[in-house]
């Protein structure tokens, strides 16, 4: 199956990794002519973010958020959760990308690989290296099995960081989200709807 995937993927002309994600399907998808292209939406960077005159406004602001239903069970510290709390402006993102992620992996390996392990989104609150007001005080940073990809662990160490998410990874990218992980590599749990630079 796998050779099939990367001669696939040679010939559409993205990465060989053998891993069908969301930039294959579309290069594929393209490469037939049935392309119809969703857009990576582009967020505000950090600093637009924190002169608080971007399109998520001032931080802290609970007005601007809204409950959504994740469309798999998540948990909170042990505990499920049925609703999140995210900035209005992310929320159909989140939701389609929770909705993608549940297709590509299942049930199964949604649980196995901790993508189920919800750490939080809302938080007015400084980053954990201290100073700046982090990205949750505006609800467009999301943590995910804070456990296992604690702020300083790298890759591999870090769960997130493994090729099996790869995938995970492509879909909230699709959506316009940066993981620190994969641009830092620290603090693997936390992707945020704002860019670096
Ligand atoms: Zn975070």
């Amino acid at each position: 199956m796998k050779p099939t995937i990367r001669r696939i993927q040679h010939k559409v002309g993205v990465a060989a990794d053998g891993i069908v994600g969301p930039r294959t399907l579309s290069a594929i998808s393209r490469a037939l002519g049935i392309a119809d292209t969703p857009t990576t939406p582009l967020w505000p960077t950090q600093a637009e973010v924190r002169r608080g005159t971007s399109r998520f406004g001032r931080p802290g602001n609970e007005e601007m958020l809204t409950a959504i239903t994740p469309p798999y069970p998540l948990l909170y510290e042990g505990r499920p959760v049925s609703s999140i709390r995210v900035h209005c402006a992310i929320a159909t993102h989140v939701q389609q990308a929770l909705r993608e992620v549940q297709a590509h992996y299942g049930s199964e390996a949604i649980h196995r690989l901790g993508l189920d392990l919800y750490g939080g989104c809302y938080n007015y609150r400084p980053t954990s290296a201290g100073g700046a007001l982090s990205m949750h005080a505006w609800g467009i940073a999301l943590d995910f099995s804070p456990d296992a990809n604690a702020y300083s662990y790298k890759a591999p160490r870090a769960t997130l960081s493994i090729p099996e998410c790869e995938a995970w990874w492509q879909i909230w990218e699709s959506h316009g989200a940066v993981s620190l992980g994969r641009e830092r590599d620290y603090d693997w749990m936390h992707l945020q709807f704002a860019r670096l630079s």
